[in-house]
């Protein structure tokens, strides 16, 4: 979706700190970090909202917090712990319709969130 923010990072139109990336995903970070690690895990495929998500799907999202907890794991964040998050529409505040998990770690993280 060539107006989608998120898929123009995805094709590498737009530049980004991409921390990992394979044939479904891409992570990388957050340019307004909220923790010491604070990075994106997209699919490569627009999807705008996690309402938009079909069965077929699944394996895809599973996907996206597996790569999450390895990133979180081999930056040395498995013991100590680490949040994943999807915001869904206006009242979680997503600002970005192409589907995104925010994985911060790196400090204590208050609950529950604002
Ligand atoms: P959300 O509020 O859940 O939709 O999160 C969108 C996130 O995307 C925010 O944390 C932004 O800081 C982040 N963001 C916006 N534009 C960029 C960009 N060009 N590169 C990296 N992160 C971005
Ligand atoms: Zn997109």
């Amino acid at each position: 979706m060539s107006s989608c923010l998120f898929c123009r990072i995805a094709s590498a139109e737009i530049p980004a700190k991409v921390i990992y990336q394979d044939a479904a995903v891409l992570a990388f970070e957050d340019v307004n970090p909220q923790a010491p690690l604070h990075c994106l895990i997209i699919p490569r495929r627009h999807i705008a909202s996690l309402n938009d998500l079909t069965p077929e799907d699944t394996g895809l999202v599973g996907t996206m917090q597996y790569r999450a907890a390895m990133l979180a794991k081999e930056r040395g964040y498995g013991e100590r712990g680490y949040r994943t998050i999807f915001n869904c529409q206006a009242d979680a505040g997503q600002t970005v319709f192409h589907i995104h998990l925010h994985l911060l770690a790196g400090r204590s993280l208050g609950w529950p969130p604002g």
